[in-house]
């Protein structure tokens, strides 16, 4: 019997084409029952649950060694924070008031703790909090198997040469991965942000998340491709689709192999004109993929992480640390810090606030910062003494008028001014930047480059102000265009007024780890782009081909179009001509070949 041609698309969070047999994965959920114990026995009960979760800590704390020893220190985070999580109060007190007051057994108890997480995280919007509830299901299965006496891992039965396909893995299934044995995986369930997308990426193992239902759909030996690029994943492809896919595999090879050459060569023209080719970073885990990808730098360093999953702020040591592990590991590269952007749907549980009915349009970022000084104040003193240790710069999310930047660069001076009382080191020259994320920055850019050292234009938002599209809602996505001819002419005119008043502009948004758009940007003037760091190769690779003046004249000639539609045409014709090696046919999978 024929089996069935399946194609589904899920999100391509690690590039590379894997092609082979599917093992699925079976992570059997225990289901806790019911049944009442004897009062004498609680006691018991509760010494049962506290060894089943000394059981869980050793066991992340191997994995955390193992982790540390194959891909370096600072990827021992993730573990940290499933460790953490063992430690939560919420966690431990809950299942022994339920063990006592309903005198039940203790995987009962977890489960109906558990569920409470779930409940709760699946009521919030932002994604990389619902990615926190997988977390803490993770830790709770780890404990019930424990107390079952059964293994939680079943990652040690993966056999040679296969894609591993599962609803989800955690990151500790992820880290015990290695590219020599598994050609790629697949999951249900995450998104790009996930920790597991992460080590997927440093592992360099192709890898679609966001699958879904794939796991009802592929049985055990299975054929499979996936494609790690384009979220594209075929169960039982005819030969032809193999074919195809082998093609690209090879092609995909070599043109690594070249990318790779590229790493230590700097992002120059032909004609000798330097971009800035730096990092966008989120955790401190991605710090070795920045430096094996060759970032110039980190040009923006999203702070939120240092929030979440917690019920305390962290404090001027942790700031101060990290951002100092930071610095020091890229060293002697220099690295933007962005104060939190929090609030609106990025909200955070120490800082109770109304639910707005516009998140986008509401109390986040700078606003939020200006309101919660004290967290403010706390972050920025951790960024000061970090200076100390190297180059940095801050920059200030969202930023709508003159007045916000002004009194940030007040709290900045309060803040200077006590560490100089309290004797600490900092530099004196930190370069505070804007982030031009909304319209109304863009139209006053010559007023706001007056009083900031620095641009970084962050796109996402830009976009999402500039057009009126809520960026995280599907229905409107398709009128997410980088190349709407307002978007062009804001960029443009933000350009502009900073080189008039001679201060360099980046590019921070997805926008700038697109190699679709690199001669573009070069063209209209962007001093630097800092991008994903997967993308940093891929984007150098054009910089290196590219004649200054033939990314002016193309930056020239879109202005003539006047839909987005007739623009897209434009580049896409313009980039598959003058690189038909790096971008494909149809101009949108951007030399992910
Ligand atoms: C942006 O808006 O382009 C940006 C870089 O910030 P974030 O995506 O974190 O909002
Ligand atoms: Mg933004």
């Amino acid at each position: 019997m024929a089996h069935p041609r399946v194609s589904i698309v899920g999100i391509g969070v690690s590039p590379g084409i894997a092609i082979g047999p599917a093992f699925v994965l079976e992570k059997t959920n225990y289901t806790a029952h019911r049944w009442e114990i004897p009062a004498g026995e609680v006691t018991r009960e509760l010494r049962r649950f506290r060894a089943a979760v000394a059981a869980s800590v050793s066991q992340l704390r191997t994995f955390k060694r193992r982790l540390a020893r194959d891909l370096g220190p600072q990827h021992v985070y993730i573990m940290d924070a499933h460790l953490l999580m063992l430690k939560d109060r919420m966690l431990l007190d809950g299942v022994a008031k339920i063990v006592r007051s309903e005198r039940v057994n203790a995987e009962w108890a977890l489960q109906q703790v558990i569920a409470q997480f779930r409940e709760a995280f699946e009521s919030i919007e932002d994604a990389y909090l619902r990615e926190k509830a997988g977390d803490m299901e993770d830790i709770g299965q780890r404990v019930l198997h424990n107390l079952v006496g059964a293994t939680h891992e079943q990652v040690t039965q993966i056999p040679e040469g296969v894609i591993v396909l599962a609803r989800d893995l955690s990151p500790s299934d992820t880290a015990q991965m290695r590219k020599e044995w598994v050609l790629g995986f697949a999951i249900d369930m995450g998104g790009k942000t996930s920790h597991t997308a992460i080590v997927a990426r440093s592992l360099e193992i192709p890898a679609v998340v966001g699958l879904e239902d794939v796991t009802t759909r592929v049985a055990n030996g299975d054929p499979l491709i996936i494609d790690g690029n384009t979220g594209q994943v075929y169960v039982h492809p005819d030969e032809e689709t193999v074919r195809h896919y082998e093609r690209l595999r090879r092609r995909y090879h070599r043109y690594d192999v070249e990318l790779h050459k590229l790493r230590e060569l700097p992002a120059e023209t032909l004609d000798g004109y330097r971009v800035g080719l730096e990092a966008n970073i989120e955790l401190p885990e991605e710090i070795p993929s920045v430096l094996e990808h060759g970032a110039a730098g980190i040009g923006l360093y999203r702070t939120e992480f240092l929030y979440f999953n917690r019920t305390d702020m962290p404090t001027e040591e942790e700031h101060y640390g990290l951002y100092r592990h930071l610095i020091e590991s890229i060293h002697p590269r220099p690295a933007t810090i962005r104060t939190f952007d929090l609030g609106g749907d990025k909200f955070i549980s120490q800082v109770p606030l109304a639910k707005e009915m516009n998140p986008a349009l509401g109390l986040r970022a700078i606003r939020f910062c200006l309101r919660e000084v004290t967290a403010f104040k706390t972050q920025i003193a951790g960024i000061l003494r970090a200076s100390a240790h190297g180059k940095l710069r801050v920059m200030f999310p969202m930023v709508s008028e003159l007045t916000e930047l002004r009194q940030a660069k007040e709290i900045l001076g309060e803040v200077a001014g006590e560490l100089d009382r309290r004797g600490e080191p900092f530099d004196r020259d930190l370069e505070v930047g804007v982030m031009i994320e909304t319209p109304s920055a863009a139209i006053i850019a010559d007023i706001l480059a007056r009083e900031a050292d620095f641009f970084s234009i962050g796109t996402n938002d830009l976009i999402q102000y500039t057009l009126a599209i809520d960026r995280v809602n599907e229905h409107v996505a398709y009128l997410y265009r980088p190349l709407h001819p307002a978007v062009l002419r804001i960029i443009r005119e933000t350009v502009r007024a900073a080189h008039t008043q001679g201060i360099p502009v980046a590019m921070c948004g997805e926008m700038a780890g697109e190699p679709i758009y690199t001669q573009l940007l070069i063209g209209m003037g962007i001093d630097s782009l800092s991008m994903n760091a997967v993308s940093l190769p891929r984007v150098k690779k054009i910089v290196r081909a590219t004649r200054l003046a033939d990314a002016q004249q193309l930056a020239s000639a879109v202005g003539q179009f006047k839909t987005a539609w007739e623009v897209e045409e434009f580049v896409k014709g313009e980039m598959t001509r003058r690189f038909p090696d790096d971008i494909t046919d149809d101009g949108r999978q951007i030399c992910l070949i």
